[in-house]
């Protein structure tokens, strides 16, 4: 485990028309994360696609990518100790219905397809960079030193 995993997180357009962007933001702030890349954008249909290919052929597929193109998401990458593990956490899980209370998806969410936000989920660093490559080039992602940095981590 890594102190400066970066992992990829995204509003989804229910989230963005909603105003939950600074509520997410802030979560993760307030976690300790570090925020080093951010982007309002419009996903087309082949970066989409590309962003869902292991879910391509399943019955919720070409709803999913109609959804996710249907208006603005902002896109971001936080860094931070055994971040993609701590984000998924504090995303909850996939069904608002069943997440848990305190969760993003259990705190803004009721169905399935409108679930609020979308966080990697990959086991291997690897993946993780390949997935947050789909939205954003090197020089769009920051390294930089918080003050705070010492406060956040023995
Ligand atoms: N999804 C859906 N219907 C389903 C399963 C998934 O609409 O039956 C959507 C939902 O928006 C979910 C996304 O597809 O967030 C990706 O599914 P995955 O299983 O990867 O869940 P996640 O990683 O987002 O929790």
């Amino acid at each position: 485990m890594s102190y400066d995993e970066r992992t990829f997180v995204m509003v989804k357009p229910d989230g963005v028309q909603r105003g939950l962007i600074g509520e997410i933001i802030s979560r993760f702030e307030q976690r300790g994360l570090k925020l080093v890349g951010a982007k309002a954008l419009q996903l087309d249909d082949e970066r989409a696609k590309t962003h869902y290919s292991e879910h391509e052929g399943k019955p919720f597929f070409e709803g999913l990518i109609e959804f996710i193109t249907s208006g603005p998401v902002f896109a971001m990458v936080w860094e931070g100790k055994d971040a993609t593990r701590q984000v998924r956490r504090m995303v909850g899980a996939t069904d608002p219905a069943e997440a848990a209370p305190g969760t993003i998806r259990g705190d803004y969410g009721l169905d399935l397809g409108r679930n609020v936000i979308h966080a990697s989920d990959h086991e291997d660093e690897g993946a993780n960079e390949d997935e947050i490559a789909v939205f954003f080039d090197d020089a769009e992602l920051l390294d930089y030193e918080q003050a705070t940095d010492e406060w956040r981590y023995e």
